[in-house]
């Protein structure tokens, strides 16, 4: 036998259960003559993928995955439409990231550039939220809410009701293209194709006042990048949705392995209950092994389970990288075991430990509060108390201090020592204000501001626009004897003349 011949071999190999290198190996071990090494060609490293014609299905997981859809496509696609009075000359879009502005409007809260670290705090608080889910229930988040499985939802289920379901979908897809199915494939790539552009188009909304846009996306007025990532998120929701689906879970996303080093056996995940469902065997086997006193499982072995599955898994084969934990075949089972008459929840969320204690006689535990759910729930507790608080009670104003780098220093010809800074000040308010800039720490620090001809000597005021930064550059002379290589400590007070309210910043009056 050759080589090439082994590989011809390995479907059989495979079909027995031995994996079908190992088999390759084996048998090239035991041929005495010289063999070729294989071609990387002659193997087939990918499977071509298996198109999936998911059946409708009725039952609980199915309402609730339908509530979820309208729930979140509803709020993005609307959300930019929301209105939010601020005040004359504000945006008045609840949701907005006004690039141009450099804000981001999120109802009654205003964030500006420098707090960039409210969008770290939410995007750990997403990450920790993520984590505690999957620690209490698995994929939940890949089943119901993640945005690839809501679109591909909806593209399937104008696929169904384009081209029928399963059954006639696939008897369609082997007949010839008649017009009939003309018809209907372009009806179906039609609406995914208006799903995908107003997918892209409400993205847009959110980063413009709403109507406005709209109306000038209408007649051709807005800009470009406007139409470009219209046309990029609508050529990527139609090509994911329609036509990647379960290959982006399956390939794509890094969260299915993440996930599965993160969970345990206490997590509810969905699981064929093999414990209750083995031996399977027909319906009429079952109730002929039932009636002679033999064990018979309530697994049926109809298959409603893989058919109705999105990503084609079997869930009766354990846990998988390609079930999205969506709970649909729940609800066909469940079916099937009203219709047979026996207990319902033969696939049901179950955990790991439970089935095992179920088979040793012991009655289930169901462990919420674990190190792992409270570590959790406790990091996303304190990050939201400390963003709360921060947001509760943040200033209008703001200051920030550079000192010049060089010279560090100058000597002026009287003998007194001057440093220089670059000091930013920041209004958060509508109105325009006047701040008092005070430097604090010198028995003699003189600070003025380069260009004030205005202030009194030694009581620099700088005016800042409303809702603008102002960066002005300041000196702070000192007639102090320092010791050599000082290096003193210094305040700066931002203090607004009419409310009082102050900023602070420290750096540091350096001698020679
Ligand atoms: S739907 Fe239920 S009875 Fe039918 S094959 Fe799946 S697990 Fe077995
Ligand atoms: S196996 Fe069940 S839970 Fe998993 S993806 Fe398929 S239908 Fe959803």
């Amino acid at each position: 036998m050759t080589a090439d011949e082994t590989l011809a071999e390995r479907p059989a190999a495979a079909a027995v259960g031995e994996p079908a290198l190992v088999g390759l190996v084996r048998s090239a071990v035991a041929e005495a003559a010289p063999v070729r090494a294989p071609a990387v060609a002659d193997v087939a490293l990918y499977a071509p993928r298996q198109k999936i014609y998911p059946q409708r299905v009725h039952g609980t997981f199915r309402r609730i995955k339908w509530a979820i859809l309208f729930v979140t496509l509803g709020i993005y696609y609307l959300l930019p439409f929301v209105r939010w009075d601020r005040g004359h000359g504000v945006p008045g879009q609840a949701v907005l990231l006004d690039l141009q502005g450099g804000r981001f409007y999120f109802f009654f809260i205003e964030i500006w550039p420098q707090e960039i670290y409210y969008v770290t705090g939410l995007l750990v608080i997403a990450a920790m939220t993520l984590f505690l889910m999957n620690a209490l229930a698995g994929r939940v988040w890949c089943g119901y809410l993640c945005p690839q499985t809501v679109w591909t939802d909806l593209f399937q289920s104008i696929e169904r009701w384009t081209e029928g379901d399963r059954r006639e979908h696939l008897r369609r897809d082997q007949q010839a293209w008649t017009a009939d199915r003309i018809a209907r494939a372009a009806a179906k790539h039609f609406l995914w194709l208006m799903v995908a552009w107003w997918t892209g188009g409400a993205w847009v909304l959110y980063f413009a006042d709403a109507p406005t846009l709209v109306k000038d996306l209408a007649t051709f007025q807005a800009p470009l990048v406007a139409y470009a990532w219209i046309g990029i998120l609508t050529f990527t929701t139609y090509a994911l949705a329609g036509h990647m689906r379960e290959q982006v879970c399956l390939y794509m996303c890094p969260w299915p392995r993440i996930q599965a080093s993160l969970t345990d056996e206490h997590a509810f995940n969905v699981t064929y209950r093999y414990d209750r469902g083995e031996p399977r065997g027909s319906y009429k086997k079952a109730v002929a092994l039932r009636a002679k006193g033999e064990l018979a499982g309530d697994c049926v072995d109809c298959l409603q389970c893989v058919v109705v599955c999105p990503t084609g898994v079997d869930i009766r084969n354990g846990a998988s990288l390609g079930c999205v934990q969506c709970g649909l075949c729940i609800d066909a089972c469940d079916a099937v075991m009203t219709k047979i008459g026996r207990p319902t929840r033969l696939i049901a969320y179950d955990t790991d430990v439970n089935i095992k204690r179920r088979e040793a006689g012991q009655p289930p535990v169901f462990k919420t509060v674990r190190v792992r759910t409270v570590l959790y729930a406790a990091i996303i507790a304190i990050i939201a108390g400390l963003m709360l608080y921060t947001l509760a009670t943040r200033h209008a104003e703001g200051i920030a201090v550079i000192h010049d780098r060089n010279p560090i220093f100058v000597r002026l010809s009287d003998g007194a020592i001057r440093n220089a800074y670059t000091v930013r000040l920041l209004n958060k308010s509508r109105e325009l204000r006047r701040f008092l800039l005070t430097a604090e720490g010198l028995a003699d620090g003189l600070v003025e501001v380069v260009g004030d001809t205005q202030s009194p000597m030694g009581y620099p005021r700088v005016e800042v626009g409303p809702d603008q930064t102002r960066e002005v550059r300041v000196l702070v002379t000192s007639y102090e004897h320092l010791p050599p290589a000082a290096s003193v400590p210094l305040t700066f007070h931002a203090i607004d003349l009419e409310t009082r309210q102050a900023a602070t910043a420290t750096d540091f009056f350096k001698g020679p």
